[in-house]
């Protein structure tokens, strides 16, 4: 008697932070691209909620298990996505010791798992390795002005750590790493009052109260649409010979706070009024990606316009809020 499985192996596929935003929607497409895949979501829940993966939860290929990156994990596994780690300034820096954690720790862990597997693992980076940055648009090369001391350094210098054990595991021990660094992303299932920017507006505008604009409302951001987000960081991670990074991924498509808000409030024919409010410390004033490297190597651009994206953001929030009366915003 065979001492086989009658059943044929499936590739798995981990993904670190599938219960949030970014991870939910990795989940639902790499499970989307058919047979042969399983996926396994790990998730402490810190930022992300359950609801976000519970319609993948009917799929017999889909796992989740609730974990902190923190602490090793010995599971079996063919590929590695790393994205967890909270993403908005008001949750990194509720905790910003477990934010450094988070990414450092984190990022040894899932090195040390891709090392005993012999996986392909890809990091979630982010623009904040820019900080405020001196240049425009930022290209990969560009190293960043990042203040180590200031609020938002658990966040920037954690996931610059992280760029440099990556980069450090695959010189020392000829890992198969990716690094993709990602710019301001935005969609359904971002976090209702995390206190990002498009959510914020979206809701403040769908319920007619003021629009927070933090200071003059000059300052810059690029938004990518979480579906093209995804293409890319898929087609990297597929990329045989896509090399360690990193590379850039986002919408290069800038516009200021302000003219974001205002976009918003004509899309939602809202009465909502515009409220200043202080900028906050350390903010950066412009953030753009040059997305070159991403262009010729992955041929891979954005294509959802921001229009596009924010009809389908708006319709999220609208059908959400309507389900839930305790929604506030941060
Ligand atoms: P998110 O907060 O919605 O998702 C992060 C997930 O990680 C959450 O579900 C959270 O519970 C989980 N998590 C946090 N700490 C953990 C830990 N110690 N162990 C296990 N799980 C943990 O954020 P997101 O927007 O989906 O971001 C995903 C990744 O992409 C993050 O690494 C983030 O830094 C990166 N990123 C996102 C953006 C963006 O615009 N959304 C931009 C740049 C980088
Ligand atoms: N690790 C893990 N899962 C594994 C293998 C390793 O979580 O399947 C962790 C391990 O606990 C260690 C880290 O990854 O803390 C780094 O592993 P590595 O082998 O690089 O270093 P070492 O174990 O020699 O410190
Ligand atoms: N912002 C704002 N009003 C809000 C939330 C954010 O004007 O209600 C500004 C914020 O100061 C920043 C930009 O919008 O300049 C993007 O903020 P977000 O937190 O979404 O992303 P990040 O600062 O990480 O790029």
């Amino acid at each position: 008697m065979s001492t086989h499985s009658p059943y044929p192996e499936n590739r798995r596929i981990l993904v670190t932070g599938a219960a949030g935003f970014l991870g939910s929607h990795l989940c639902e497409r790499l499970l989307a691209d058919g047979n042969g895949i399983d996926v396994l979501g790990v998730d402490n829940l810190y930022s992300g909620t359950k609801y976000n993966i519970a319609h993948l939860e009917a799929d017999p290929r889909f796992e989740f298990m609730r974990h902190d990156v923190t602490f090793p994990l010995h599971v079996e596994v063919d590929e590695i996505y790393n994205l967890a780690c909270p993403a908005s300034p008001i949750h990194y820096q509720f905790d910003p010791v477990q934010t450094v954690k988070t990414s450092v720790h984190g990022a040894i862990n899932m090195l040390g798992l891709a090392k005993r597997t012999r996986s392909r693992i890809l990091q979630a980076s982010t623009s904040e390795v820019y900080g405020d940055p001196s240049v425009s648009p930022q290209q990969e090369a560009y190293w960043g002005n990042v203040n180590p001391i200031g609020p938002r350094a658990c966040y920037d210098e954690g996931k610059r750590c992280a760029e440099t054990l990556f980069f450090d595991y695959h010189r020392q021990h000829g890992l198969d790493t990716r690094v993709i660094r990602i710019f301001n992303t935005y969609g359904p299932r971002m976090h209702p009052n995390d206190g990002r920017v498009v959510s914020n507006f979206i809701i403040q505008a769908l319920r007619g109260e003021p629009i927070s604009v933090y200071g003059d409302g000059s300052q810059t951001r690029s938004f990518c649409y979480v579906d093209d987000l995804i293409d890319g960081m898929v087609a990297y991670m597929r990329h045989e010979a896509g090399g360690p990074g990193p590379i850039n991924l986002g919408n290069p498509a800038e516009i200021t706070i302000l003219e974001l808000a205002t976009t918003i409030i004509e899309m939602t024919g809202s009465r909502s009024e515009l409220e200043f409010k202080p900028l906050p410390q350390d903010d950066p004033l412009q953030r753009r990606p040059d997305i070159t490297k991403a262009r010729e190597t992955l041929d891979w651009e954005p294509k959802v316009p921001l229009v596009a994206g924010l009809t389908r953001t708006i319709d999220y929030f609208d059908q959400l809020l309507s389900r839930m009366d305790n929604v506030a915003v941060a």
